[in-house]
């Protein structure tokens, strides 16, 4: 019999912990503000943004939106950045990707004072977790952890296959299960008998961006499944990269999607804010 990970009672669990340290820091009179960045009308985007907004509400969090328009030059984002890097006032800043086309994302990213860089995008911080040595964690790769801790579930020494590669999800994924001295693999597109891999795993991260791609055939019995990933399904329904319904039977935890690892990634960016603000006020 499977066990549910309930992305939701974490996060919120995460969340309240926050909320207790930012109260504490208020007392002292500190408060911590996120910048939150949104250039053009991508509906998906709006969703994500109202949601940190809401997040920060629910941990006491400052937030602050800056929505530009599509047509915002690159030149006026970065301008945006530096002066938000310079106010005393904002403790992180983050600029929701994707962004429009004209505007090169990784100009933006290296803008963002490694300080402020509560999602973790920077060269910096992104070296610092790999070398064990950080104050903030790439928050989705960091909330696939925190749910595996919440739920005493074993890492060290476990058979730990990751799909995907990328700089956002797999690759600091990585970083974080070897910190756990779990024994890491990263599959990816080109990666011969993807199965042989999986089958032999006894935590999968799926984090592919495609619909129900992990199959139950695919799946060792006893494994712990963690679906990273948000799709649509035919109906327009929210999915992830896991065939949940056949899958489920043979793990002995699984992610539901939604209500996994999505609420987490957000929990942990309101730790990260957390995190820098203290740092900055040598907390
Ligand atoms: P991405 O940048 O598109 O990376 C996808 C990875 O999957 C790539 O490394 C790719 O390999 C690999 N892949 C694609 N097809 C494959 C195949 N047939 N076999 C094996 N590997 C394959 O996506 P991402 O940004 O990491 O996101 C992955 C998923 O997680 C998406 O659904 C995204 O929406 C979701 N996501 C969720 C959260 C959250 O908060 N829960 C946060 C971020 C992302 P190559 O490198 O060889 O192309």
């Amino acid at each position: 019999m499977y066990r549910l990970i309930d992305g939701k009672e974490v996060s919120n669990y995460i969340k309240s912990k926050v909320r207790e340290e930012i109260t504490a820091l208020g007392e002292k009179g500190i408060k911590s503000t996120l910048a939150v960045i949104i250039v053009g009308d991508d509906p998906a985007s709006r969703v994500y943004v109202n949601n940190k907004k809401r997040a920060c509400e629910a941990t006491g969090i400052v937030s602050r939106e800056y929505a530009l328009p599509e047509e915002t030059s690159e030149a006026e984002l970065l301008a945006l950045i530096n002066e938000l890097n310079d106010d005393k006032e904002v403790n992180g800043i983050l600029c929701q990707l994707p962004l429009p086309r004209h505007i090169d994302e990784k100009k933006v990213i290296d803008a963002i004072s490694p300080e402020k860089d509560v999602d973790v995008f920077s060269e910096i911080n992104v070296g610092k977790m790999w070398v064990g040595d950080y104050d903030v964690a790439s928050c989705t790769p960091k909330g696939v952890i925190e749910l595996l801790d919440y739920y005493g579930i074993p890492l060290e020494g476990k058979n730990c296959v990751i799909i995907g590669r990328s700089n956002i999800v797999g690759k600091p994924m990585a970083s974080l299960l070897l910190e756990k001295n779990a024994t890491v693999t990263i599959c990816h597109s080109r990666t011969d008998d993807l199965s042989f891999f999986t089958r032999n795993a006894d935590v999968i991260v799926a984090a592919v961006g495609r619909k129900r791609f992990v199959t139950a055939d695919m799946v060792k019995e006893g494994a712990v499944v963690v679906d990273v990933g948000i799709n649509r399904d035919d109906n327009g329904k929210l999915c992830g990269d896991v065939d949940f319904e056949n899958v489920k039977d043979k793990c002995s935890y699984i992610t539901p999607v939604p209500g996994g690892c999505g609420p987490m990634t957000i929990a942990v960016l309101m730790k990260n804010t957390l995190a820098v603000t203290k740092k900055q006020n040598n907390v």
